[in-house]
């Protein structure tokens, strides 16, 4: 199996990833709250992602993709009751806008999604087994929290206990809320009796009504899912603490074995050097962005082009050097299919079913081992840039040629970049005078309100190859 690295916060080392069977790699992404539209610094996560799934399926794994969708927690409940609408509907609309993102940026569907609310039993039964263990209490009011002090692994991922919590700290009072800042080695929540500020969001168990804390959902679907195949768990650098270290307590309490082994997580984006949140409203989606005239691979590229686990400071100028750089691949990419005459689609479509695994990197080996190599995008592209410098598909032989082309557009698979969205400037070519004259009537009936003759002249002149743009300054002629 050919080497691929990523760096695991576990063992604060880059580590060669050892599925831990066969060749199938587990992989389980902390999914989306669907309580508003995701902003682009959610989809640095979630891209980064991407590219670590495809990389692992050029490296030659089979991956089991799972990424739940958190469609109950204490934000989609606000949503819901602030917009007066039933929990489902705010979170069924926005996940649907989720996924039609997701496509526009061409990432990989998830082989499983699981949603919160479709495993509320599985989640009771790890509760069940903590309680029977030792490992969690029940409260006066029917909630049921996990008894940190019975886990002595506790922050063995965040190394909560070298930051060295003051007594009070660690001696905090039990936390009920879903998120929380402070680094503390208070109990969490796992079961929260039902309050009113939940309206009817509840379900019965044997404690009482109530709901599931958000880090016992994670745990209870990466285990129903990836029980036998804890190979890779990834979020946010923002779910180190307190969300994955949680899930590790329940999970090895419950479960008596090592919940994941590779742990990886994606660095903050921030925007024009500053923080960005939902809460603060100072986020950019995909549509502000494509409503500033850049297509989505556009800023796929932007978003990926730095080391994930950097923290990288977006700002609307990097959009148009991701046009360009994107531009010269997408011409490299036409120029070889040309001459070998292939198709983009079906050459990518094979190379994801692993048809292409064991070709020759040719002059593209260094590209992929610095890609292969905890993911590092930018030397990649560096390496990738400098291959094709200078190199002329038309020049090359039929056998560098037809190797060239697979080893690059594997690549760009492991990179995900759809190049059909890449806009390609036309080369400006004059019209003879005769197109011109044809041109020029036809603007002239189309003012006079003649219709039908404009009509007819545009269908005459599209027999003779050209197409005309209107604007509102006037009208231009391209070449078809
Ligand atoms: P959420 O929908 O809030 O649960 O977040 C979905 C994913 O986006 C999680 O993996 C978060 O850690 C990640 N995330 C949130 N904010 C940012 C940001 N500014 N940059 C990168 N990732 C983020
Ligand atoms: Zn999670």
């Amino acid at each position: 199996m050919p080497d691929i690295f990523f760096h695991n916060t576990l063992s604060r080392k880059t580590e060669p990833i050892v599925s831990s069977k066969g060749n199938t790699v587990g992989m389980y992404c902390c999914g989306p709250t669907v309580y508003d539209r995701a902003h682009i610094g959610n989809f640095r996560t979630f891209l980064s992602q991407d590219v670590m799934r495809r990389s692992l399926q050029i490296a030659g794994y089979k991956v089991i993709h799972v990424r739940n969708l958190t469609d109950v927690d204490d934000k989609t409940i606000a949503r819901s009751i602030q917009e007066g609408k039933p929990l489902r509907e705010v979170t069924e609309h926005w996940t649907e806008v989720f996924h039609q993102d997701c496509g526009r940026f061409n990432m990989l569907l998830p082989h499983i999604e699981p949603k919160a609310t479709d495993h509320i039993q599985e989640q009771i039964e790890m509760i069940e087994t903590l309680l029977e263990k030792g490992h969690a209490y029940t409260s006066e009011d029917g909630s049921v929290y996990f008894k940190v002090s019975s886990f002595d692994q506790y922050g063995r991922l965040s190394r909560l206990k070298e930051r060295e919590l003051t007594t009070s700290e660690a001696d905090a009072s039990p936390i009920d809320s879903d998120e929380y800042e402070r680094d503390s080695m208070a109990d969490f929540v796992m079961w929260k009796s039902r309050k009113e500020n939940d309206g009817d969001v509840y379900w019965n168990s044997p404690w009482g009504e109530g709901r599931p804390g958000w880090h016992l959902e994670c745990s209870a679907m990466a285990m129903k899912y990836l029980g036998n195949n804890l190979d890779i768990h990834s979020g946010g650098e923002d779910l180190i603490f307190p969300h994955h270290e949680n899930e590790i307590a329940q999970s090895e309490c419950s479960c008596d074995r090592q919940f994941f082994r590779y742990w990886i997580h994606c660095a903050h984006l921030l925007v024009d050097g500053g923080k960005m949140s939902k809460s603060l409203d100072n986020f950019y989606t995909l549509d502000d962005i494509e409503a500033k005239g850049f297509a989505p691979v556009v800023l796929r590229y932007a978003l990926t082009s730095g080391s994930y686990r950097q923290t990288i400071n977006f700002t609307l100028d990097s959009l148009h050097a991701a046009q360009s750089a994107l531009q010269r691949l997408r011409k490299f990419s036409d120029e070889l299919l040309a001459k070998v005459g292939m198709n983009r689609s079906s050459l990518l479509k094979a190379i994801a079913k692993n048809k292409h695994a064991m070709d020759p990197w040719s002059i593209f080996q260094e590209a992929w081992d610095e890609l292969r190599n905890d993911l590092n995008i930018p030397a990649a592209l560096g390496k990738l840039f400098s291959a094709i410098k200078g190199v002329k598909p038309l020049e090359m032989s039929a056998y560098e040629d037809s190797q060239a082309t697979i080893a690059f557009h594997k690549l760009i698979f492991a990179l995900g970049y759809d190049l059909d969205q890449v806009a390609i400037e036309k080369d400006k070519v004059e019209a003879p005078e005769e197109i011109k004259s044809l041109a020029q009537k036809r603007w002239e009936a189309k003012e006079a309100k003649d219709w039908a003759s404009a009509d007819q002249i545009r269908n005459e002149l599209q027999s003779k190859g050209w197409k005309i743009l209107d604007s509102k300054k006037g009208y231009e002629l391209e070449k078809i």
